[in-house]
């Protein structure tokens, strides 16, 4: 019997009216937490890129640019390699999947926000990427696209803000043709001893005076701090990963473990 985990139910989906989801440190009702996330969203898209900069020190671009190494997108083959970048919002992922590619790769940027989204397009075509890419508003735990379709699947720093993650795993194996891989980019939990306090004194305090500072409100970065911490750390990741159907599934720790890349295969 072939093994189908889009066709699983998870307690999430079968909870009751009172299921609750944590918001940064607050559990609210399931089903007010995307509303919550999407403000947050809407708030931060015209100040998005900046804030990461000046939030990462740069560090995200590392990251980022690691994460599209280890894609490896080919530059050459007889049809464009597909790639959905979800919660892709203003670009980041899929502006560099293209250009390593040398504008082989096909991308489909798809995010829930479309004041995110209306940034994203304006850069890609500020950089002439324009060509090489879709957008689309959906929602990471129902899409909109057809099975076994992609190449790949990338996901960076949005996965936590999604209400129902195993729901959002098991849609991006459904998504993914056989073969093709999954690509997870988060904020996961420090594992170099001392950094952790370090790394605590500015995301609680030095964050949100940023926010208050660049981009005129603190409320929104408090919740992306505190969301980071909420989100499960490495192992217990992918042990959601491997549930969801996925095979070879390893992480790699960036910033000793400020950030953690996690890979796994559709078989
Ligand atoms: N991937 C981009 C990057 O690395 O710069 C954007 C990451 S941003 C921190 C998180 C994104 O997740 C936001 O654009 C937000 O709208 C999106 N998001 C939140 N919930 C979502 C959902 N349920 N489905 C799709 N996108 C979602």
């Amino acid at each position: 019997m072939s093994h189908d985990p889009a066709a699983a139910t998870s307690p999430s989906e079968t909870a009751s009216a009172d299921a609750t989801a944590s918001f940064g440190f607050r559990d609210v009702p399931l089903t007010e937490k995307q509303h919550l996330v999407d403000d947050v969203f809407h708030k931060v898209a015209s100040r998005y890129d900046v804030m990461n900069d000046a939030m990462s020190g740069g560090l995200h671009r590392l990251w980022k640019d690691a994460m599209v190494a280890k894609l490896s997108p080919p530059k050459l083959g007889r049809r464009p390699y597909e790639v959905l970048d979800m919660a892709g919002g203003t670009g980041d992922i899929a502006f560099r999947i293209v250009e390593k590619s040398e504008k082989k790769a096909r991308v489909t940027v798809s995010d829930i926000n479309a004041s995110m989204l209306g940034v994203g397009r304006e850069r890609a075509e500020k950089r002439g990427l324009s060509a090489n890419l879709d957008f689309v508003e959906a929602n990471a735990e129902e899409l909109p696209f057809e099975s076994n379709r992609f190449d790949a699947y990338t996901i960076a720093f949005g996965i936590r803000n999604v209400p129902r993650i195993d729901k959002a795993l098991r849609e991006a194996y459904r998504v993914l043709k056989p073969g093709g891989r999954l690509l997870v980019l988060e904020f996961s939990a420090v594992t170099v001893p001392g950094l952790d306090k370090i790394y605590d004194a500015f995301s609680f305090h030095l964050i949100p005076l940023m926010g208050k500072a660049i981009a005129g409100d603190a409320e929104p970065y408090r919740y992306l701090v505190e969301s980071i911490r909420k989100f499960p750390p490495q192992e217990k990741f992918a042990a959601m990963i491997r549930d969801a159907g996925f095979a070879r599934v390893d992480y790699t720790n960036f910033t000793g473990g400020i950030a953690a890349l996690h890979s796994g295969w559709k078989i």
